[in-house]
């Protein structure tokens, strides 16, 4: 990916395979906690989902506090190790 220059209204994103513990994350930009568990949508706004075979793929927030908008990918991606028993 590459970066562009910042201006108003970008779009982050956040690889959730690369975030430790339970998948809450600081906003990009203003360093609000956005946390998945978090239902009030208080700190942030589910704009868009994207759904592949019934499996989250892509999730699309907005920062309430200072609006940036946030692609969440890296659902999908397990374990390869967990697959086989
Ligand atoms: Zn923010």
């Amino acid at each position: 990916m590459r970066k562009t220059a910042t201006k108003k209204g970008e779009t982050c994103t956040i690889d959730l395979t690369k975030i430790d513990g339970d998948g809450a994350f600081p906003c990009p930009k203003c360093g609000a906690t956005i946390s998945p568990d978090d239902e009030t949508e208080e700190v942030y706004t589910i704009v868009e989902t994207r759904v592949k075979n019934d499996e989250l793929t892509e999730l699309k927030l907005k920062c309430n506090q200072c609006g940036t908008k946030i692609r969440l990918t890296g659902f999908l991606l397990r374990p390869p190790e967990e697959t086989q028993t």
